[in-house]
């Protein structure tokens, strides 16, 4: 058994490797900081949960319907959501160099000459005031800590200031004379794809206040804290719904939206204990109310996804730069004055959250080290992912017991019986106690196994994962069974 929540944590980052969830990108030239590639059964276990969020908000509810906007958007939109401004992380410049420094990096430098302990107590210290924005504490940081640049040699600092945290890149391939002019950014998050098409979804789906426009994709940030594996990576995918409503009834939607949320990650089985709210005291200007719900990680409680009452802002910003209209006719009659509402821009209720870390928190509260009890008095061990069947990368692994007496057929007539409805896994190397370990360790929650007895009697041996029971089922039963633990 882990025994704390880092080597807990630490634990599951080998096991992601090790089954072929997730590796570090580009590996093999030393890896890209905080990105990462999600291998065989990691990129099926993130296929599920997405798929499993977008039907929850478009297909159940007959009120949100999804978009899928592009990466690239035009630069103004940024100006106008405020990113260009306001997104940005803190940089310090050496007086006597000249050379800039991200603050993170710098200290990061510094910690890797330390040891151990003094490093990590360094980089707590840095982590604490980066959260807490503060910049002079960050600076008498640097100088308690003597830290100096590795050009000049000297500790002459400037004060520090923000760094913005998009991705610039060039667009097109004709060089402009006015350097910045064919530049795009890599978006920092799929809302403004949802905010510019407003209109055309609400026109062209008919779309009636209130309703929902969802989205699943990439966003880029060019993170300055990114040491928690896919916690914080700077290539991330969001999952987001922006609910336009009345203004006025924005209230009772946050929450709804709220309550639906968690309810939602009840829904595919996470531990309601794990799950908390935190409700935000600081409020960006144009908030009205905003909360986390925070997961339980091995790391802590911490952010999984936000809920934020944004009022008119965005719509209103991208009315103001782009001089269109972005507004709505509602022809219900308002009670209080017997005249439809008429036009007005409407509110939006956010609900935003990382596919990565969403994936982490289900990896996180799966893993499990177990002791199995031998007859003999001594114990076993195993490794297990109790991740939610109706999620999990594999569903049914089908193992012939042995290579010969046609086994393998009868398995492959299984296999390709149940196939189309859920993925299976067809195996037959090694003894089948190594196989159900291996299954165990990639959390699938089904194994059926074919013997001699089943040539007789057409039934097969079922195994489920979280107890290690077995039982003989009819194999005609058994892609009933497995479609309706999996609903
Ligand atoms: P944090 O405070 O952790 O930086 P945030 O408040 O900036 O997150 P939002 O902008 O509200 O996050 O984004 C919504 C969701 O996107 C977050 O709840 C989180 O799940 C996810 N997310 C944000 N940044 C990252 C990242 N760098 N890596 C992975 N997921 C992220």
């Amino acid at each position: 058994m882990a025994t704390n929540d880092n080597n807990k944590f630490q634990a599951v980052i080998a096991h992601a490797k090790e089954y072929g969830f997730v590796f570090q990108s580009s590996e093999i030239y030393d890896g890209l900081s905080a990105v990462y590639d999600y291998g065989p059964w990691g990129s099926e276990l993130k296929k599920n949960i997405r798929d499993y969020w977008w039907k929850s908000m478009t297909q159940l509810h007959e009120n949100i319907v999804g978009i899928d906007a592009a990466i690239f958007m035009h630069p103004t939109t940024w100006k106008a959501s405020g990113h260009v401004d306001n997104f940005s992380d803190p940089m310090i410049d050496n007086k006597d160099s000249k050379k800039r420094y991200r603050v993170d990096h710098l200290i990061e430098a510094h910690a890797e000459t330390l040891p151990k302990e003094d490093a990590e107590s360094l980089l707590a210290s840095m982590d604490r005031l980066l959260s807490g924005d503060d910049f002079t504490g960050l600076k008498q940081l640097i100088e308690d800590n003597k830290i100096k640049c590795a050009i000049s040699g000297t500790g002459n600092w400037t004060d520090i200031r923000q760094f913005n945290l998009m991705f610039k890149t060039e667009f097109g391939a004709v060089a402009s004379e006015n350097e910045g002019d064919n530049m795009v950014y890599l978006r920092p998050e799929t809302a403004q794809g949802i905010f510019v098409n407003f209109l055309n979804v609400q026109k062209t789906a008919r779309m009636k206040i209130p309703f929902g426009i969802a989205q699943t994709g990439k966003a880029f940030r060019n993170e300055i804290v990114a040491r928690q594996f896919i916690f914080r990576m700077r290539e991330f995918e969001q999952m987001e719904m922006q609910f336009f409503v009345r203004p006025g009834t924005e209230g009772e939607w946050y929450k709804y939206w709220k309550q639906e949320r968690l309810q939602w990650h009840l829904s595919l089985g996470m531990p309601a204990e794990k799950y908390r709210y935190h409700d935000h005291v600081k409020l960006a200007h144009y908030a009205k109310e905003a909360c986390d719900i925070e997961f339980e990680f091995p790391i802590g409680f911490k952010e999984v996804e936000g809920i934020h009452s944004r009022g008119d802002f965005d719509l209103s910003q991208h009315q103001l730069y782009s001089k269109k209209k972005l507004q709505y006719y509602d022809n219900d009659i308002d009670a209080a004055t017997g005249k439809p509402y008429g036009n007005y821009v409407p509110y939006v209720v956010e609900t935003s959250i990382g596919l990565d870390r969403m994936f982490l928190s289900v990896l996180s509260n799966a893993y499990e080290e177990e002791a199995i009890p031998k007859e003999d008095g001594s114990s076993d061990s195993r490794t297990v992912l109790r991740i939610p069947a109706k999620i999990a990368p594999v569903k049914l692994a089908i193992l012939p017991l042995t290579k010969k007496d046609g086994l393998p057929e009868i398995a492959r007539d299984i296999m390709r019986n149940c196939q189309d409805e859920f993925y299976c896994f067809y195996e037959e190397k090694d003894t089948i106690g190594k196989r159900y370990r291996r299954m165990d360790a990639i959390g699938t929650p089904f194994c059926i196994t074919v013997d001699h007895q089943t040539k007789e009697d057409n039934t097969v041996t079922i195994r489920y994962r979280d107890t290690m029971t077995q039982e003989r089922l009819p194999i005609d039963k058994v892609k009933e069974l497995v479609k309706e633990k999996i609903r």
